[in-house]
């Protein structure tokens, strides 16, 4: 990435964590709602969404996080919204791939400002916080969504 666009990429950034869109907002009518939690940096977000004929018809999001992760679930929603579940689900697997893997970026449209993360590995759990989180909303999980953690098949112990 050349010097001009990473200023111009950080500049989006800031913007989005200064206005974070769709934030904060519970859809009225949501359907779908999901919190997750990166304890890495405390990022803690709530994503709901209102699914309506297998599309995302409103979404919005609750919490607080650092800049780069209200700035992706900022990204996130405008990026989503009106899209069918399966466009976001795979949106969602792109935008991972780049994030975590540093994928390829085509296609992406907006959310090429997030490309440069990668080069921070403490960033970039909570750049995919939001995109964790959303995925556990599409599913209907009701479980706090972690970056530090597997699906916890036991969270709490029987007779507690
Ligand atoms: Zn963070």
């Amino acid at each position: 990435m050349n010097p001009d666009d990473r200023a111009l990429y950080e500049e989006v950034i800031l913007e989005h964590n200064r206005n974070p869109r769709n934030y904060p907002k519970n859809p009225r009518g949501a359907t779908h709602h999901a919190h997750g939690f990166n304890p890495l940096c405390n990022d803690e977000i709530t994503v709901h969404l209102k699914i309506a004929d297998d599309a995302i018809r409103d979404i919005g999001f609750e919490g607080s996080g650092c800049a780069i992760c209200m700035a992706s679930a900022s990204l996130m929603t405008e990026a989503v919204a009106g899209k069918s579940v399966a466009e976001t689900e795979a949106l969602i697997d792109k935008t991972h791939r780049m994030l975590a893997e540093n994928g390829p970026s085509e296609g992406l449209g907006k959310l090429r400002v997030l490309e440069g993360v990668h080069a921070f590995p403490m960033r970039v759990k909570c750049a995919t916080l939001p995109w964790h989180t959303l995925r556990a909303a599409l599913r209907g999980g009701t479980e706090t969504v972690s970056t530090e953690a597997e699906t916890p098949s036991c969270p709490q112990p029987a007779g507690q």
